[in-house]
């Protein structure tokens, strides 16, 4: 696995010369770990992990601050990984189509089947694990999750959230909007997953086209994405007091500034842990853009 210095649980199947290339690899990895190792980590008898802060380390953190420090920090760096930049792109653009539909609703759209996903992994419905080297880019490894992310659901569900908007916001465009953006959400994690994502729920064959598997491919198209969607979402709206200027440019250098610090950051420590964050950062960030859209109009000169 590029760059990752860590072998995943697939390679475990392979025959006896696997196996020892696996002990030689393992004894590499130990050799690495403890290379970093923290002087904090020595002195306090504990196993650094890597990318954790010194502070971090069990055994340091003692103080009540450093502890809700680290546990914020943590946190934030398993948000990170849940970070797919793409799909807020889509929707910053999908304001363009449907002006009455509020960002934090378009947000949503795009992000369905992942504001769904988090639910079913901590109700033990959907499994995902850590494996650091899954791809290049992300250590999450999809082990199933065929209701949050298979085509057929995916398509379901957006429709079935088309159809309430539509009805509640008296907006067919918008309704139509929100479907379009949910299966925009498998479109593009077809292109980035590896071959995990089913196209129904059962014996369905798996697909993806691996994008992630290259970190500078990754960043260089979500990225390029995700200006373009912020040109386009700026460009057509307006800003109607100052809350919407600074909430609009805070939110997007989050979350520019949170994709880009993905690759400092620890793996994720437990599936359960990244249910939680994956529901309560989302929570954040879509309240955080309706927020936004409450003081931005639609530019007099779009
Ligand atoms: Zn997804």
């Amino acid at each position: 696995m590029p760059g990752t210095g860590f072998t995943t649980g697939k390679i475990s199947t392979i025959g006896s010369c696997g196996k020892n290339e696996i002990s030689g690899n393992r004894k590499k990895r130990e050799r690495k770990n403890q290379n970093r190792t923290s002087e904090a980590g020595i002195r306090s008898g504990q196993p650094n992990v890597p990318g954790r802060l010194v502070v971090c380390v069990p055994g340091i953190a003692s103080s009540r601050p450093v502890r809700n420090f680290c546990v914020a920090s943590e946190n934030a760096a398993i948000f990170i990984r849940l970070m797919f930049i793409g799909h807020f792109a889509v929707a910053l653009a999908a304001k363009r189509v449907a002006p009455q539909t509020s960002l934090g609703t378009l947000f949503a759209a795009a992000q369905l089947p992942d504001v769904i996903w988090p639910l079913l992994v901590l109700s033990g419905v959907e499994k995902v694990e850590i494996h650091p080297g899954d791809t290049a880019f992300t250590p999450l490894n999809f082990i199933s999750y065929p209701w949050s992310h298979s085509l057929l659901m995916v398509t379901l569900t957006g429709t079935v959230a088309g159809l309430l908007y539509a009805a509640k916001a008296k907006y067919p465009t918008g309704g139509f909007v929100v479907t379009l953006l949910a299966v925009s959400h498998w479109l593009l994690d077809w292109i980035s997953h590896r071959p995990d994502l089913p196209l129904y729920p059962g014996a369905s064959p798996l697909l993806g086209l691996g994008l992630w598997n290259s970190i500078p491919s990754t960043m260089l198209i979500e990225g390029s994405m995700f200006l373009v969607g912020i040109g386009l979402y700026a460009s057509f709206t307006q800003s109607k007091d100052r809350i919407g200027r600074y909430a609009f440019w805070s939110l997007m250098i989050f979350l520019a500034a949170i994709y880009s610090a993905d690759r400092f950051s620890p793996p994720p420590s437990s599936a359960e842990a990244i249910g939680w964050v994956g529901v309560v950062g989302t929570g954040i960030l879509l309240a955080w853009a309706e927020w936004v859209d409450r003081h931005r109009g639609i530019s007099l000169t779009a």
